[in-house]
């Protein structure tokens, strides 16, 4: 049995870092037969939705406040889809208190009741929010998630956050052993996306790991509350979320990123991003 992995994925909010998160770990558990704990860090608690079929999943937080409930890892982590395991840390109601608290709050119960258990090979927390911040940089700086993956596409905002997010990483990064361990493009169709996306890894001192396209194929699979390699395992799409799986379990390349500078992000764009630019704009 190999050594845990505890990775985080971060994001800007809508680029696709739930889906990744999912449908990456059915590729892991069902292509490299990797055990698996998914903690959903968004008081959305959709983390998790289609590795367990849309089954509506009580979050840690509401199981503490309904303390009608045992608090017993039965209550709190529910399998899904390739044996993986899945929790939601949930949040607070919306406006009140700190969303960040519930996750380590969360984090540590799982701890206590036991559900690091050996055999695991992997945890990924899916952590909301475009930086890494107060109580959304809890899984790195308490030391738990020791590398993190930024989803990203070749839309400036979401660079923009890429970029942000690593400063976070930069800065925990500096004084422990957290690591950024690359950027996963989920495409956007924006043209020269691999290249501006390379280039931008590149800037950050990191890679590209993985360029996942968009497909339709997603939504789809997404309304049948499942992951696109349990809805349509044949597809192509399900073949790139096992290849980028793949790329994650294969992965050794671990950096203290190096964010950029606004001016440097907006010269990467024109570089890359705006090559057509004045041909489109002929008309
Ligand atoms: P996040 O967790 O970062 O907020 P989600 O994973 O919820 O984002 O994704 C937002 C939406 O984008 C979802 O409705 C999902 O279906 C869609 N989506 C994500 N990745 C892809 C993709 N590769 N192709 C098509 N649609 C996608
Ligand atoms: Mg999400």
């Amino acid at each position: 049995m190999g050594k845990l992995r505890q990775i985080a994925i971060y994001g800007k909010g809508g680029i696709g870092k739930s889906t990744t998160t999912q449908n990456l770990t059915a590729g892991l558990a069902t292509e490299l037969n990797k055990e698996i704990l998914v903690v959903g860090c968004d008081p959305k608690a959709d983390s998790t939705r289609l590795l367990l079929g849309g089954l509506h999943q009580k979050t840690v937080l509401d199981t503490v406040r309904d303390n009608r409930q045992g608090i017993t890892l039965e209550n709190l982590v529910k399998t899904g889809f390739g044996g993986i395991r899945c929790v939601e840390s949930g949040g607070p109601e919306p406006g009140v208190g700190c969303a960040g608290r519930g996750i380590i709050n969360s984090i540590d119960m799982l701890e206590n009741l036991g559900a690091y258990t050996e055999d695991l090979d992997y945890v990924f927390y899916d952590v909301l929010g475009d930086v890494v911040c107060g109580g959304f940089a809890m899984p790195i700086r308490e030391g738990k998630a020791k590398e993190i993956y930024i989803v990203a596409s070749g839309e400036m905002m979401a660079l923009y956050a890429a970029n942000n997010i690593s400063k976070g990483v930069q800065k925990y990064a500096s004084r422990g052993d957290v690591r950024l361990g690359g950027i996963i493009c989920n495409s956007r169709n924006v043209d020269h996306e691999t290249d501006l996306l390379r280039a931008f890894a590149k800037a950050l001192g990191t890679q590209l790991i993985y360029f996942v396209p968009r497909n339709n194929v997603v939504q789809h699979a997404e309304i049948h509350r499942q992951t696109v390699i349990q809805y349509r395992p044949e597809s192509g799409q399900a073949e790139e979320y096992r290849q980028l799986a793949k790329a994650i379990d294969e992965n050794d390349m671990f950096v203290v990123p190096t964010p950029i500078s606004q001016d440097e992000l907006e010269k990467l764009l024109l570089d890359y991003g705006m090559m057509e630019l004045d041909d489109d704009y002929r008309i």
